[in-house]
């Protein structure tokens, strides 16, 4: 079987271990005669599933036990929508910082719910970079600034969170478990599980559960986080295999040492990338230094046509999904928590070979 080294921004490449760990389980479920995908969201088999892939996220960020930790449907796509729905109350402002793509998505969505500030915008700005905190114009009594931690498409990443009065909210879709985090500075944390976490179809939500209880009184059950949380995310029928994958990508990190061994490896792999980038005028990192993100690394070559060429002769030796996102093209090496060390190693073999002929 010959794996490609997968740079796909989303969804991901998954741990190897954990797909064939799912794979000698799909038919028959550990001895239960059935496969976890027929099996029933309130048996024994699911139970033990749902319950340790909780465990498995409040071990690994050290979630406080006043926060509830939700599993729930429709992507980041839909916490854009259902966060001011549930936490941005008539007559309230929402701070919102516009950093790129995936925060202006957003600020889109709370637009048709309330009032919005947009309290920084560096969306247009290159090199791309987040705002500095002080940067940050904020509405005294805002219910929340909303942030992107990492914007997946601009390759940046916020190094550190800004201290605010209001509860702080965040898309982390892409990088979610890839470093240490401090929850308690947030009120609410979002992520799609097809980045880091898992496959497509989940989506993780970690908030302070006694904000929750804010909604307002005629927004439908099945919108509602406090019902969620209420029912311990069995509301109605859960996405059970991938939360099955999320508990096992959940248990490889533990495995692996937690948070602070990915993290290393992590920033180990980034490395190697940048100093690529930055030891010749050929690549053209398209983020500020101190912006980069660990996960999506962004660059260009010196005209489309090398990029082109270069993502084409990269496909040819195994690594895939290197396009940059359509809406700025470029190269985009995503590098999250799964994607294995060698495969930056490869990359860089490659990127080395390709200036050697066109530098
Ligand atoms: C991928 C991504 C999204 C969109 O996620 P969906 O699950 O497709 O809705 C939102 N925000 C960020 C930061 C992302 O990387």
């Amino acid at each position: 079987m010959a794996r490609i080294y997968n740079f796909s921004a989303g969804p991901a490449t998954l741990p190897l271990e954990v797909l064939r760990e799912a794979q000698e389980h799909l038919v028959d479920y550990h001895g239960a005669g059935l496969s976890l995908l027929e099996a029933s969201h309130r048996g024994p088999e699911y139970d033990a599933v749902h319950t340790e892939a909780i465990e498995n996220l409040r071990q690994l960020l050290d979630i406080p036990a006043e926060y509830s930790v939700l599993f729930m449907t429709g992507g980041a796509t839909t916490q854009f929508a259902l966060v001011p729905m549930n936490l941005l109350l008539p007559g309230e402002t929402a701070d919102y910082v516009h950093s790129g793509s995936w925060a202006g998505k957003a600020i889109e969505q709370a637009r048709f719910v309330g009032r919005v500030n947009v309290a920084a915008n560096t969306a247009k700005e290159r090199p791309a970079r987040m705002p500095a905190p002080d940067e940050l114009n904020l509405t005294p009594g805002a219910a929340y600034l909303h942030l992107t931690s990492n914007e997946t498409i601009a390759g940046t990443q916020w190094k550190t969170f800004p201290e605010t009065e209001a509860p702080l909210v965040a898309d982390m879709s892409s990088d979610i478990l890839s470093q240490p985090l401090d929850v308690s500075r947030f009120g609410l944390i979002y992520a799609g599980a097809q980045k880091n976490l898992g496959p497509a179809g989940v989506t993780i939500v970690i908030a302070r559960t006694e904000w929750l209880a804010r909604a307002p009184e005629n927004l439908p059950t099945i919108l509602r986080y406090q019902a969620h949380a209420a029912e311990n995310s069995l509301l109605n029928t859960p996405p059970c295999f991938p939360i099955y994958l999320v508990m096992l990508v959940t248990r490889w990190l533990l495995n692996l040492g937690g948070l602070e061994a990915i993290a290393a490896r992590n920033r180990a792999k980034a490395e190697t990338l940048y100093s690529v980038l930055d030891g010749s005028a050929f690549w053209r990192p398209t983020a500020a230094p101190a912006h980069r993100s660990l996960m999506n690394v962004t660059f260009r070559l010196p005209s489309e046509e090398l990029e082109q060429q270069f993502i084409k002769q990269a496909a040819a030796a195994g690594l895939k999904g290197l396009k940059g996102h359509r809406s700025v093209g470029g190269v985009r090496a995503s590098i999250y928590n799964a994607f294995p060390p060698e495969g930056v190693e490869a990359l860089v073999a490659c990127m080395r070979e390709f200036e050697r002929q066109h530098g």
